[in-house]
């Protein structure tokens, strides 16, 4: 990681920014036979290119005169940031070492949805999810009183055995869904019967 990506609240002073990312510095480290200071990704990172010298000076330079600065480490931590959801309007403001805190319980924060449905929401959605939208919401049969997920209720609709439905012959009876095969098999006016004398399909009412 190189500088520090927030949005600052206080004055970002100039002498905190690193020079290879011109960010404020992220553990701060300070070259001291010349006094510049790095970011210390930022100077491992032009090192592991094989050169041994200050990038701003070209100075020769050794791993033991490389020290982090405590000081100024100290300093830019404790200078206030904004929430890094500020622009969807959070209007949290802090130090620097309170911002991991915070955004774990920010309402702007995305979380994945606690059923696993995939969905990724911030917390001030989470609850009109779970509500309205999750796909796996526990919703209850107004029919037999069974309570399911919403996906698995979308089969029981349209099957559910207390459910009152009308006859599909068009008898005009109507009963719990769980009678109706007894119905249209032995009971139904307007069923098929097997006419006694010539074996054809006839409606069993207009048999005489
Ligand atoms: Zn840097
Ligand atoms: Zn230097
Ligand atoms: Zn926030
Ligand atoms: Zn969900
Ligand atoms: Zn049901
Ligand atoms: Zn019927």
């Amino acid at each position: 990681m190189p500088g520090l990506q927030h949005t600052f609240a206080d004055r970002v002073r100039r002498r905190w920014l690193c020079p290879l990312c011109h960010l404020p510095m992220n553990d701060p480290v300070q070259i001291t036979t010349c006094g510049h200071r790095f970011c210390d990704t930022c100077l491992q990172e032009f090192l592991s290119e094989g050169v041994f010298e200050c990038p701003e000076d070209k100075l020769a330079l050794d791993y033991a005169k490389i020290y982090p600065d405590e000081d100024m480490h100290e300093e830019i931590i404790n200078t206030k940031v904004r929430c890094s959801h500020w622009t969807d309007g959070c209007y949290w403001v802090d130090k620097v070492t309170r911002l991991q805190d915070h955004l774990r319980t920010c309402k702007y924060t995305p979380v994945q949805c606690p059923n696993d449905c995939s969905a990724l929401l911030t917390r001030l959605r989470l609850d009109d999810h779970l509500e309205h939208e999750c796909s796996r919401r526990q919703c209850k049969c107004e029919f037999c009183g069974m309570r399911m997920s919403w996906e698995r209720m979308e089969h029981h609709e349209g099957s559910c055995p207390q459910e009152s439905v009308y006859c599909e012959n068009k008898c005009g009876a109507r009963m719990l869904r769980r009678f109706l095969s007894n119905h249209t098999l032995n009971e139904c006016a307007k069923r098929t019967v097997p006419c006694p004398h010539c074996g054809k399909q006839f409606l069993y009412d207009t048999l005489p």
